[in-house]
């Protein structure tokens, strides 16, 4: 089969000739229709940290059951399926607290074993969900994603009624503004230096989108108060030390983006003069899962205008390479089967 594999640094290459996988009893073997290109695939390939070389990378996709294993039940062939890519261990104390992406032991499709930019993967069945009718392979593909900006905001201190800042508005940031609106911010500001990720912002529902040198103009409208509540989508220093600058004496830091490298933090002292809480979160359970499912199929989320375009594998390491480079309007990029 065909498949996207990782070497390393800014090495990646599709291979045609690997070997479709074997299903254990408890696994069943989906043939992928859509995979996105997440910013962590694309940050590996900058750094080659964070995802393992050796495999094939992908965790957010749809596709659709083929092949069963022997123990498994409550599946059939031809569902349509999407996977939370995740594999908490289950033993440790976090998994055994309902806090299985703290897991001590995480692991991940597509990030530690081969991953879902193939044209098959075989997954565990307790990983897998049914999508409904009413949500496409397209949109399925970006449940993975959007179950990020939604733990995340759960495991916040956002309270109805906050008014938020949130710094970035790449697929996260754009999720996390529709998550927001739902769960009921009062005015959402986003800085974000590309307009057209700034106009999508507004049409995702922010109120107002600033280039990042105006970001003072949101303590203009707010009264000189700050936000109650930063979301920081990009995680770099830029927007840590911006976060801390604009956020209300007393408010709340939650940072979402991940920096890998070593930084020096300018007017750390701020974090104690003016009492405000930082939370880092990552992943997502799930239960998240679930409702982001159910969100998607009951509430009017805009998911399909993030998907910016769809390429084929063989357009991959070309791809990567203009995603890494440039500063690019490219919000998500799905890659058919
Ligand atoms: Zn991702
Ligand atoms: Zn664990």
């Amino acid at each position: 089969m065909k498949g996207v594999y990782f070497n390393g640094k800014k090495d990646i290459l599709v291979k045609t000739d690997l070997p479709k996988p074997n299903i254990k009893d408890d696994e069943v073997l989906v043939k992928v229709k859509y995979c996105g290109i997440c910013g962590s695939d694309i940050e590996s390939y900058k750094t080659g940290v964070l995802e393992t070389p050796g495999i094939i990378i992908g965790h957010e996709f749809s596709g659709e059951i083929i092949e069963l294993g022997e123990n498994v039940r409550g599946w059939k062939i031809g569902d349509q399926v999407t996977v939370n890519p995740s594999l908490p261990c289950e033993e440790c104390y976090w998994c055994l607290h309902s806090k299985e992406n703290m897991c001590k032991w995480l692991s991940a499709l597509g990030t530690t074993y081969d991953g879902a930019m193939a044209e098959f993967i075989n997954v565990k069945s307790q990983r897998l969900f049914k999508i409904p009718d009413s949500i496409s392979y397209k949109e399925a593909a970006l449940l993975e994603p959007f179950c990020v900006a939604l733990y995340a905001v759960e495991d916040s201190h956002f309270k109805i009624g906050d008014s938020v800042a949130v710094l970035g508005a790449g697929s996260i940031g754009l999720f996390t503004i529709q998550v927001l609106k739902l769960a009921g911010a009062s005015e959402i500001f986003v800085i974000e230096p590309v307009e057209s990720k700034r106009k999508l912002a507004l049409e995702m529902g922010a109120d107002n989108a600033f280039l990042p040198k105006k970001s003072s103009k949101i303590n203009r409208l707010t009264k000189k108060i700050g936000p109650d509540h930063i979301f920081d989508c990009v995680g770099n220093p830029n927007t840590i030390m911006n976060a801390m600058q604009l956020v209300k004496r007393g408010g709340f830091i939650t940072i979402i983006g991940i920096y890998p490298e070593a930084f020096e933090m300018k007017g750390f002292m701020s974090l104690v003069l003016k009492s405000v809480s930082m939370k880092g979160v990552f992943g997502y359970t799930q239960d998240i899962w679930q409702k982001a499912i159910k969100l998607l199929e009951k509430k009017n989320l805009n998911l399909k205008n993030l998907i910016t375009n769809t390429i084929s594998i063989e357009e991959v390491p070309e791809y990567f390479e203009f995603l890494a480079n440039s500063e690019h309007e490219d919000i998500k990029v799905l890659v058919e089967f």
